[in-house]
């Protein structure tokens, strides 16, 4: 039984790659001492797998910044504009244009803008999306699989297994630049630089070879099942003696069974923790030269392995294959874990021994074979934390699972329709046409983060930080005031994190000093992690609220996250549904929310900017998730009575396709995402005729540009065109925290000028 990995973190326990990038950038490093760092680090996870006991060890998988763009420069699909990039070369490394590509180039008088970043399927890490021509020519550009695989081979006694973005999932992961053709038709082009790369790599003296084909494990597009069958019909015709891995995983394979076990490769790897299900019907169909990889532990979330269950998947395979064809790995790789549960020191003894991060999990794969050939010593320890772990006090609170469990459809709905709520609304604020107001957070300037920062290390007392933050508040208010806004926020400006500040005051929570993901090239984020049933045991926001509310005679907004949103930026529990959990988030928050009315605020804004983000990959599960997700913040939103107004805020931009779920929503107001489309996506909410009020973003906050009053004037009555002009709100894209203030204060002025011209037009 071989135990292999997908992939290991890229960055280091400390986050080395991430500062070795950004100084490299700063000019703060040279280029060789990025390289000497990428170097020690691929060479110490490589070291740590092998120390392991895993017998193949991926290579490869390791980028400064992301692997389907190394793919994208592994076949030369490289966009034309970056010609003077590539033509620089040696002088310019192939680092240099993959930061180019990824983050632009503003260098020698050029000018050249990076390439469009998409989500890669369910998760928070961000791929650089290949960019199509219809005449699309590919040639065997990059080195780097080469220099990688010669590396490992040189250092490890294990086997070095390069690893690939497959060639049909790589095309699908790309996007179209040129009308008037499918990117799928690109593969008979595409697939002799796989296999001249295939084969030089066996020339090499690699034995196995990964393929990531995920694709496999979604709804495949038209075409793209044909073009498996050719793509590995030619790869296995021209390599021949290389053993081909073709792994899926974030789903079950489902419809696409019979075609994976089909393609001809010597591995199929599966990912077990999704669906274990899948084991069963995929057993009887595997041909018998076909071995099978099981994705046992979990490569997405943080909690320890249970043996037992994994143990059981292992011996039904072993039933039938036999050792020999069967391999043991986590479900997917392990870039979407932390590195190292070792650094973390601040956790307490329970809640760590529940853990496992990427280091640990190596651990497990090892631990597996060992206890399924009969070490009982580890089973019963294994065994004994996870019993623990499902009996632990700290995780079950009776009154908390009662009260989700009596949530009525009642509690998902507001007192009377939105009609009704809307006119007692608009005689309580009374509120000009074109309501002008911001999503809430003001610039987090380095003042504010050096005061948050010192407050944490304990160089200043609790009361000298809140005065600091009274006096913040007050400003941001006094300034709103005179720019004329509205309906006003009091700035955020006590948040570090729109989810860990909730987190931090809500009971299930606990928080990780090292727990690191990448997000996209340098960044990581750090989730909390749900480890038991939520409650909210004290209030978390009337303080600032009911403070700033002291501060203006004007209606002042509350401000909290919503349950779907801070599920899904979290490391969520795995021992019930997340629907539960949401359920659980979702009763706490609209204890909050009745904390707030009661203490005087009349409008509160609830943001879900992640509910997108929460879709499953399969369509047939899309339903059932927006069903318990547009709940829970249904759940959140109506404990309070009509006259009090609830926002939502959401800033992404494809409302098309669950338009009937944000209406069902049913937030009074929702704040969107809208400038960069110049208001086209308002035509979902047209032609839905959605009925509640509106704010269509009128600026784009990702850039310091300040927008002019004629540009926004122009954009509202653009939104006048598809939206009743009574539902309109004036707003910017989203938060203003990334911004400084005199852009934010010079574009609010801008924005208010405009709400009041098209007011004095109507
Ligand atoms: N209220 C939050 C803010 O203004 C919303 C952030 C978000 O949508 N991501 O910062
Ligand atoms: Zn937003």
């Amino acid at each position: 039984m071989l135990k292999h990995t997908l992939g290991y973190p890229r960055m280091g326990a400390r986050r080395q790659l991430k500062k070795a990038c950004e100084d490299y950038w700063q000019r703060r490093i040279g280029r060789q001492e990025l390289f000497v760092t990428a170097q020690r680090l691929q060479e110490e996870q490589w070291r740590l797998q092998e120390a392991a006991g895993m017998d193949l060890i991926p290579c490869n998988d390791f980028s400064f910044y992301d692997h389907v763009l190394d793919t994208t420069l592994l076949v030369g699909a490289i966009p034309d504009r970056y010609a003077p990039v590539v033509t620089d070369l040696p002088q310019n490394t192939e680092a240099d244009l993959a930061f180019a590509m990824a983050r632009g180039y503003q260098e020698h008088g050029l000018d050249l803008t990076a390439m469009e970043m998409t989500k890669w399927f369910d998760t928070n890490y961000h791929y650089i999306v290949p960019e199509f021509r219809a005449n699309q020519q590919f040639r065997l550009f990059s080195n780097k699989v080469f220099n990688a695989f010669d590396a490992a081979r040189h250092m490890l006694n294990a086997t070095p297994k390069p690893v690939l973005v497959g060639p049909v999932s790589y095309l699908l992961l790309g996007k179209e630049k040129d009308p008037g053709f499918h990117r799928l038709e690109l593969l008979p082009r595409l697939l002799p630089v796989y296999i001249e790369a295939l084969q030089r790599l066996h020339n090499m003296g690699a034995k196995w070879v990964q393929l990531d084909e995920p694709f496999l494990a979604t709804d495949l597009p038209a075409g793209a099942a044909d073009a498996y069958r050719y793509a590995y019909t030619e790869i296995a015709k021209h390599c021949k003696g290389l053993r081909t891995m073709v792994t899926t995983y974030f789903e079950g394979l489902r419809d696409n069974m019979s075609l994976a076990t089909s393609l001809g490769v010597c591995c199929l790897h599966v990912d077990l923790v999704r669906d274990p299900g899948q084991l069963g019907d995929l057993l009887p169909m595997l041909p018998e030269k076909l071995s099978l990889s099981l994705g046992v532990v979990d490569g997405r979330n943080i909690w320890k392995n249970d043996y037992g269950r994994s143990l059981g998947l292992i011996r039904q395979a072993v039933d039938t294959l036999g050792e020999d064809r069967v391999m043991i790995a986590p479900s997917c790789s392990l870039l979407h874990t932390p590195t190292d549960l070792e650094l973390e020191t601040a956790l307490d003894e329970e809640l760590r021994s529940w853990m496992a991060f990427a280091r640990q999990k190596l651990q497990e794969v090892a631990e597996l074979e060992q206890v399924f050939h009969g070490d009982t010593g580890l089973w019963e320890k294994n065994n004994a934390a996870i019993a623990a772990r499902a009996a632990s006090s700290r995780i079950h609170k009776p009154s908390v699972k009662a009260r989700t469990a009596a949530i009525t459809e009642r509690d998902a709905q507001r007192t009377s329709a939105f009609p009704q709520r809307q006119s007692l609304q608009q005689q309580r604020f009374r509120l000009p046409m074109y309501p002008t107001t911001t999503i809430g957070s003001f610039p987090q300037t380095t003042d504010i983060r050096s005061l948050r920062a010192a407050f944490k290390k304990g160089n200043l007392t609790a009361e000298q930080y809140d005065a600091a933050l009274e006096s913040a508040t007050r400003e941001a208010i006094r300034l709103q005031e005179d720019i004329g806004l509205d309906v006003l926020v009091h700035g955020e400006f006590e948040r570090n994190d729109m989810v860990e500040y909730f987190g931090e005051k809500l009971e299930g929570f606990a928080f990780t000093q090292h727990g690191w993901v990448q997000s996209y090239g340098s960044r990581c984020v750090k989730p909390p992690v749900i480890y038991g049933d939520v409650s909210r045991e004290r209030d978390m926001t009337v303080r600032w609220s009911e403070f700033a509310q002291s501060c203006t005679a004007l209606p002042m907004k509350g401000m909290l996250t919503g349950p779907v949103t801070i599920l899904q930026w979290s490391f969520v529990r795995d021992d019930q549904p997340r629907s539960e959990t949401a359920a659980q988030i979702a009763l706490a928050i609209r204890d909050e929310v009745v904390a707030l009315e009661a203490a005087g605020i009349g409008i509160i804004q609830i943001d879900e900017p992640a509910i997108r983000e929460g879709l499953p990959i399969r369509c047939a599960d899309r339903e059932a998730y927006l069903g318990w997700a547009v709940s829970a913040f249904r759940v959140s939103a109506s404990g309070v009575k009509d006259e009090t107004q609830i926002h939502t805020h959401m800033c992404y931009s494809d409302f098309n396709d669950i338009i009937r779920h944000i209406a069902a929503m049913d937030a009074d107001v929702i704040t969107i995402e809208t400038s960069r489309s110049q208001m086209e996506l308002l035509e979902a909410f047209a032609d839905y005729r959605y009925p509640n009020e509106i704010g269509p973003g009128v600026y784009d906050i990702h850039s310091p540009r300040v927008p002019g009053t004629a540009e926004m004037e122009a954009l509202l009555l653009k939104a006048a065109e598809y939206l009743p002009a009574r539902n309109i709100w004036v707003n910017p894209d989203c938060g203003l925290k990334t911004r400084k203030w005199p852009e934010t204060e010079a574009a609010l002025r801008n924005m208010v000028s405009a709400a009041k011209a098209v007011r004095a037009g109507v």
